[in-house]
């Protein structure tokens, strides 16, 4: 059944019709409908001087206006609902009005003079209609139901058991009575509305269809720029490719880098089967080979065309026809698409055109997804490289500074003064090369191991305890108040414990250092839905507003902090969001310049099943 307006399948794309607008159309209408029901009768009765049943339609029209008025006000909750109910309850709705028209209409006939009515075209202007509001077998059966009760009052009100009122004078008498008359009314009021209604249907049919495809290509449009899995992705179009052609299936392959071979990077509704059937030979395969020669190609038989690699895996999966369009990125095909009907004959060049359209979507993904990984590696190869030159360096300053130590300590002779200054200088500078070079070293290695670490389940307060103890010393020695307040129950939090020791580490270390001395720092771990919250508040110089944004990236020091003379690379917070993003955490900033900061890290309470995952 392609009943596409009331669908009842669950499906992502919004192809459903909503008809509330079409609900306050047919009642706008039927205001009209009924008044003139009686404007009509009154000039009739009073002007022309008809013999009718005027009491009787213009209680029609009355009522008709009377059931009008009562479903304007019901249609009115109708706006508030939210998509779904809604678009039930216009459904509803609209086949409810659909109903009382007809009723409406059947009885306005049979008074006006039943098979010599006047108004016996408004069956035609009804059937449209109904063609437009409902599915296209619905109005079919709607017109039999109806020309099987004019067949009906046409034959009751000839033989006398239903009153019949003569309302065109100028007609013979008992022309009601006529078979000849009667079947050849009847015969053509059933082709002329047969023929209004399946060219209505079809018009809507196809306007439902360009609907359906350009919410695909919307959709497929959005869903590509806004993933960056290219799996993701590959599946989406598929499954967009298919539901679009209102087909079965739809698979996406992709070349490999020896570009031989075709293989399967997403498959919606084929079986698991078919889909391990192995890849295809790009080059062997003739059918594939004309697809990624660059053109659409369409299978209206799969029994019977030998251009298939799989004809016998195809035909067993009960695929009948199949169209297939390539997916050039870069000016050269990179795979194909291709869409599975279990009909022969099902594909046309419209369809191709679109799906190629889908497949041009395709091909940005892929392009992204290669632009994307082009920049990830090359980011990983320069922190590779970045690793290794520090690593590199690290030994010789390292070197150079405890050779430095055992002259100032005058193991190699008495130093001068002025040695003594100068040498003390050059400590100083190389202690700063030192903690740039771990700091370096620590940032390359956390984008590049370090994030591949997998995470485990740490307790919090025990290793935020060490930290806090190791770096004691730090705070006194600088006169700064340390103090650490975290509830008694342990949470465990996903993350790795070198990360967790580096990321607090840095945070309290920084706390310390930009507060002056007299100043405090404080850290407290609190319980939240969101997760375990470990805030680090100090009461030091803080950081200009506008310059918070910029805290994560690589060497950015704030103004103040350079102006202040405390010795920093830049880097600290940079290794911290790294390593909280990769513990799937947040960390936030709330500081005023002059009166201190408060870094705020969020981190997942774990279960053991987290773990295990
Ligand atoms: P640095 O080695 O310079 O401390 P970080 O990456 O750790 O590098 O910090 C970057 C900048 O953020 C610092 O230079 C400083 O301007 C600012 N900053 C970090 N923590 C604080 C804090 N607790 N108080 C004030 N400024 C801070």
């Amino acid at each position: 059944m392609d009943d596409h307006f009331f669908d009842s399948q669950p499906t992502d794309l919004s192809f459903r019709r909503d008809l509330s607008g079409d609900c306050r159309q047919l009642i706008l209408m039927r205001w009209g409908v009924g008044s003139l029901v009686l404007i009509a009768t009154a000039f009739a009765e009073l002007v022309l001087e008809v013999n009718l049943p005027w009491r009787a339609l213009a209680a029609t029209g009355l009522v008709i206006l009377g059931v009008n008025l009562y479903l304007a006000l019901a249609a009115r909750p109708l706006a508030a609902l939210e998509r779904q109910p809604r678009l039930r309850r216009a459904r509803q709705f609209v086949i409810l009005q659909i109903l009382f028209d007809w009723v409406a209409m059947i009885v306005t006939l049979h008074l006006t003079g039943g098979i010599t009515s006047p108004v016996l075209p408004f069956i035609l202007v009804h059937g449209v209609v109904v063609a437009i509001l409902l599915s296209s077998w619905m109005p079919y059966a709607y017109l039999a139901v109806t020309i099987a009760i004019l067949t009906g009052l046409s034959l009751l009100e000839r033989s006398g058991a239903l009153p019949h009122w003569y309302v065109i004078p100028a007609l013979p008498l008992y022309l009601h009575r006529r078979p000849l008359y009667i079947a050849a009314q009847l015969i053509f009021i059933a082709i002329t509305s047969s023929v209004v209604v399946y060219l209505t249907a079809a018009i809507m049919n196809r306007l439902v269809e360009r609907e359906r495809r350009v919410t695909t290509l919307l959709h497929t449009a959005n869903t590509v720029s806004s993933i960056f899995s290219l799996d993701e992705v590959l599946d989406r179009l598929a499954r967009s490719a298919a539901q679009a052609l209102n087909v079965r299936a739809a698979s996406i392959r992709l070349l490999d880098e020896t570009g031989d071979n075709l293989t399967l990077a997403a498959a919606y509704g084929l079986s698991q089967n078919y889909v391990d059937k192995g890849p295809v030979d790009a080059t062997g395969s003739q059918f594939s080979g004309e697809v990624l020669e660059g053109h659409p190609v369409i299978i209206d038989e799969v029994e019977t065309d030998s251009r298939l690699q799989y004809q016998q895996q195809i035909a067993e999966e009960g695929i009948r026809s199949i169209v297939a369009v390539p997916i050039i990125g870069r000016g050269k095909p990179v795979g194909i698409l291709r869409a599975y009907s279990d009909q022969p004959h099902r594909f046309s060049e419209d369809d191709a055109d679109f799906i190629l359209a889908i497949a041009s979507q395709g091909a940005i993904a892929v392009e992204n997804a290669m632009a994307y990984e082009t920049l990830y590696q090359s980011d990983i190869d320069r922190a590779q490289f970045v690793r290794m030159v520090t690593h590199e360096l690290r030994s010789p300053v390292g070197g150079a500074q405890s050779l430095l130590r055992t002259l100032l300590r005058g193991m190699a002779g008495e130093l001068t003064g002025q040695q003594q200054d100068l040498l003390g200088r050059l400590e100083i500078r190389l202690d700063m090369l030192l903690d740039l070079i771990n700091d370096l070293l620590a940032l390359a290695e956390s984008k590049t191991v370090g994030q591949r670490e997998p995470l485990k389940r740490i307790p919090l307060q025990p290793v935020l305890g060490d930290v806090i103890k190791s770096m004691q010393v730090e705070a006194d020695s600088k006169k700064v108040s340390l103090t650490y307040d975290a509830p008694f129950e342990i949470f465990a939090v996903l993350a790795t414990e070198e990360g967790l020791v580096r990321v607090f580490r840095n945070l309290i270390g920084n706390a310390i250092k930009y507060t002056p001395s007299g100043g405090s720092v404080t850290v407290r771990v609190v319980e939240r839905p969101s997760g375990a919250v470990i805030s680090v508040a100090d009461t030091g110089i803080g950081i200009p507003k506008e310059e918070i944004s910029l805290l994560w990236n690589d060497f950015f020091r704030a103004s103040n902090a350079r102006r202040s003379k405390v010795g920093g690379t830049g880097l600290g917070l940079s290794i911290v969001k790294q390593l909280i993003d990769h513990f799937g955490g947040a960390i936030s900033v709330h500081s005023t310049e002059g009166e201190g900061a408060t870094f705020k890290v969020t981190l997942q309470i774990a279960s053991p099943a987290d773990e295990a995952a």
